[in-house]
């Protein structure tokens, strides 16, 4: 796994230190305890002393899931940037911006692989890039990713991590949330699977629609799950909110959650809940699958 990534610019205010950062030691702003970087990489990010979760990119996240290698899907779908939006600056230059520094051309990446032998279908999304906000691009990847599920009878998992539904691309990125809980409802007449597994910042458009319509909703600890931000929500009905507001143990706590789950148990949970479901494994789990094959992008493709 990749965890000397390359520093990237945080793109929303909600962004704290708490990405992986580059060099030896990292100090965990959960304890100010200062960490071998090596360490948090082996213990999937997540702080031994005080377990505060760092956040992790889409791909490390599929790297933790997935057996060994899959199949990304639609790699080279990119926004047309279809309102010409600018507002500091244009939208345009902030897809630029992000595509050179994540490498990536939208905010999820989507595959095929293997978890724990079962063939799965993953959405995992990109924080960094723009937010991780849900415009065109993201929608209708998610969106084939479902349908992909569908084709192959697989299961689907979707890991959030966004600030909700991108701004610049206006009501077309709305339309994603019915687009994208449309195809969940496919999946869920065809009787298949649907594991959402929310990570910190979940918010906005994401938070109401695929996000929260899991057959399971699993959350990382402590982290921010909601629709508007707790500062609009205290302007608005002028009232101090209580103390851990919005994040998954308190929703948890409240029914709008089913489980937090520490990471370092993520896959396991995940594996027991689907052969829970039904789920058969297609293969023994330390077989590795086919070669990921990065695909071309095309509309339409099934690789
Ligand atoms: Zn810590």
């Amino acid at each position: 796994m990749a965890w000397f990534t390359k520093t990237r610019k945080p793109m929303a205010p909600t962004d704290k230190v708490s990405r992986v950062p580059e060099g030896l030691y990292v100090k965990c702003p959960g304890c100010t305890q200062v960490i071998y970087n090596k360490d948090l990489a082996a213990n999937l990010g997540v702080c031994p002393r005080c377990a505060h979760h760092f956040k992790m990119s889409a791909l490390e996240r599929l790297g933790m899931l997935f057996d060994g290698d899959y199949t990304i899907h639609d790699p080279n779908l990119v926004s047309t940037d279809p309102l010409e939006f600018t507002d500091t600056k244009p939208y345009k230059s902030r897809l630029k911006a992000s595509i050179a520094s994540t490498g990536m051309k939208d905010a999820v990446v989507t595959a095929t692989g293997f978890l724990e032998g079962i063939e799965t279908v993953i959405a995992a999304m990109e924080y960094t890039f723009i937010g991780g906000s849900m415009g065109v691009v993201v929608g209708e990847k998610v969106t084939r990713a479902i349908e992909r599920a569908l084709e192959r009878r697989a299961p689907m998992i979707i890991v959030s991590s966004s600030g909700g539904a991108r701004m610049m691309e206006g009501a077309l990125s709305l339309m994603q949330m019915a687009k994208t809980a449309a195809a969940l409802a496919r999946l869920d007449r065809a009787g298949l699977p649907f594991i959402s597994v929310l990570t910190d910042p979940t918010t906005g458009g994401v938070t109401a629609s695929f996000a929260m319509l899991g057959d399971l909703n699993i959350a990382e600890p402590k982290a921010l799950i909601g629709f508007a931000g707790p500062r609009v929500i205290e302007q608005t009905i002028r009232q101090k909110l209580p103390e851990g507001f919005q994040r998954s143990e308190f929703l948890l706590e409240h029914g709008m959650i089913d489980m937090v789950v520490d990471r370092r148990e993520l896959k396991a949970t995940i594996t027991r809940a689907l052969t829970f479901m039904g789920a058969t494994p297609a293969r023994a789990a330390a077989v590795r699958p086919t070669p990921a094959d990065p695909g071309t992008g095309v509309p339409g493709e099934t690789t």
